[in-house]
């Protein structure tokens, strides 16, 4: 019986790092949900979309062909066969993602890829994202929501964008976090089924072993 591990939470919880890291030790396959928000948002971008414009960012949520890899030792993520892995991690990305993931049509689009990728993964498979386990696979056999201080969560998101100010950072993030569990079409948010974790306190090592112990029970 393939195993369903849905990963929830906001940004800088360690929620990626932690996800491939589980998936690997346990065999599984691991999707980023996040990476595909960014990737539609790229090609938004990239099509001069006003993403601004719900209206017309829903109009065009199903042309762009966004197709992702699955093994957690080297996972991908291609728009149209674009390698698109590090240009949706550019700043500019990064700070149109709430919006063009607020609209309903791109939701729709963005969760019937993410049901097709995990119900025909064989062994099971690790999802991250926001709304896994309360829309996206609300029958997941594990449910983990991810927290930290906005502290810890500023200080690992700058760690990684190596020399970024903290407090633009902590300002950016807290922002996106808001906007995020703001939205009406399936927010951030905590399933009641869900464990929560904080790993403000703990280290890497430790949250990976928390995750894994879990899956094992
Ligand atoms: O996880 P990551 O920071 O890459 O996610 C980028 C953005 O994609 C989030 O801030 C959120 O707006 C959106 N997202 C979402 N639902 C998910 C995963 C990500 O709305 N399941």
């Amino acid at each position: 019986q393939p195993v369903i591990v849905a990963i929830d939470g906001p940004s800088g919880t360690g929620k990626s790092s932690t996800s491939k890291a589980v998936a690997a030790q346990l065999g599984l396959s691991y999707l980023d949900t996040g990476a595909q928000y960014r990737a539609i948002t790229w090609w938004m971008v990239n099509n001069g979309i006003d993403i601004e414009d719900p209206t017309a960012v829903a109009a065009v949520a199903g042309k762009p062909d966004i197709v992702s890899g699955t093994d957690p030792q080297g996972p991908t993520i291609t728009v149209d066969g674009v390698d698109v892995a590090v240009p949706i991690r550019e700043q500019d990305v990064t700070s149109k993602v709430s919006a063009v993931s607020a609209v309903p049509e791109v939701r729709a689009r963005i969760t019937e890829l993410q049901r097709t990728i995990a119900s025909s993964a064989d062994g099971g498979i690790v999802v991250e994202g926001r709304d896994i386990g309360t829309t996206v696979l609300p029958d997941a056999d594990l449910k983990i929501f991810l927290t930290a201080s906005p502290e810890a969560r500023a200080a690992r998101r700058s760690g990684e964008l190596k020399g970024a100010d903290l407090h633009t950072t902590r300002e950016a993030l807290i922002k996106r976090d808001a906007a995020d569990a703001g939205r009406k079409t399936s927010p951030l948010a905590k399933a009641g089924d869900a464990v929560e974790v904080d790993t403000t306190d703990l280290t890497l090592q430790q949250v990976i072993e928390c995750v894994v112990t879990l899956v094992e029970e």
